[in-house]
């Protein structure tokens, strides 16, 4: 198990994780959490426990093939709809959309900042909206979200050579830090990939080849009570058509390795915009959010997206 995948490297690691959680994500024993250890999975031992980085635990349950992993479970529901038919991708959806921001330690009051959804422009609409509003240490913003899809596949031949090499290279997608996915070369270089850094690397891909192309976040809806945080982006590039295609080029990837059986959501990944995706105004290694207190430290953010009840 320990040999399919790429550990996170020291500088990203943060190995909180207690043994506990990493044998009830990995349906594991002690006995396989040694071999784990002892083919290289990294740890930090405090208080005689041995605490492990939850990415490496998500990307060893994810590549275990015992099926039976949390990680393999959360994502075999998450991506269930890529294998149905996409029309239902097509339609307008609406999501009932909520935002907290959090600055840990901080008791200033200053002013905050939200990268917020970003629908208009391709279709969808904000409605019922509580804007952001925070006093010391956390602020919230909601909204209902209305996202819609449409097929507007890449028409540049350049483009789709461009997005084709990079789906035939092979790299394999794992859950990486966003810190660590800002820094998409080195992910690349471990022959590993996943949304921000694939978007960032194939985004620099199109701007050499003399396309306007920008790597954008937004929020991949559908992961319910937060049991699988997923960062999200995509590249918004200007094709030969005059429009702005958007390409999901690590959703494509991700669908493929999870199952065969997902081609036309994998095509539509290339340049057509789904209702999953709420996309957001911050560009590809930007954070969402920010306090203006000074405090070095980024703050969180955590959204919680529900399907809007009827819809
Ligand atoms: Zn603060």
């Amino acid at each position: 198990m320990a040999n399919s995948i790429e550990f996170i490297p020291p500088a990203y690691s943060s190995r909180v994780e207690p043994e506990s959680v990493a044998r009830d994500m990995l349906r594991a024993g002690r006995a396989e959490i040694d071999e784990l250890v002892a083919a290289g999975l990294p740890y930090e031992e405090r208080a005689g426990v041995r605490h492990f980085d939850v990415n490496d635990l998500y990307n060893l349950g994810m590549y275990s093939g015992a099926s039976t992993t949390q990680p393999e479970l959360a994502f075999r529901m998450l991506f269930r709809f890529a294998g149905r038919p996409v029309d239902d991708l097509l339609r307008p959806k609406t999501w009932d959309f909520r935002v907290t921001l959090e600055c840990a330690g901080c008791d200033e009051d200053a002013a905050w900042k939200l990268e917020e959804p970003d629908v208009v422009r391709f279709g969808g609409g904000v409605a019922g909206l509580s804007p952001l509003t925070g006093g010391r240490g956390t602020a919230e913003y909601s909204a209902m979200v209305t996202t819609t899809g449409a097929r507007t596949p890449l028409v540049s031949p350049v483009l789709r050579r461009l997005t084709r090499d990079y789906l035939d290279a092979g790299y394999r997608w794992q859950m990486i830090p966003v810190p660590m996915q800002a820094d998409y070369e080195l992910v690349h270089a471990l022959g590993a990939t996943s949304c921000i850094a694939a978007s960032l690397f194939l985004a620099e891909r199109f701007r050499v080849a003399g396309y306007r192309a920008e790597a954008r976040r937004g929020w991949f809806c559908g992961v319910l009570g937060g049991a699988l945080d997923l960062p999200h982006a995509c590249v918004e590039v200007e094709d030969d058509d005059g429009a702005t295609k958007t390409v999901d080029i690590a959703k494509a990837q991700l669908a493929a390795r999870l199952s065969p059986d997902t081609g036309p959501f994998q095509e539509l990944c290339l340049g057509s915009i789904y209702n999953k995706v709420i996309p957001s105004t911050a560009s590809g290694n930007a954070a969402f959010g920010h306090h203006e207190c000074g405090s070095p430290l980024p703050i969180q953010v955590r959204a919680d997206i529900r399907s809007a009840r009827g819809s």
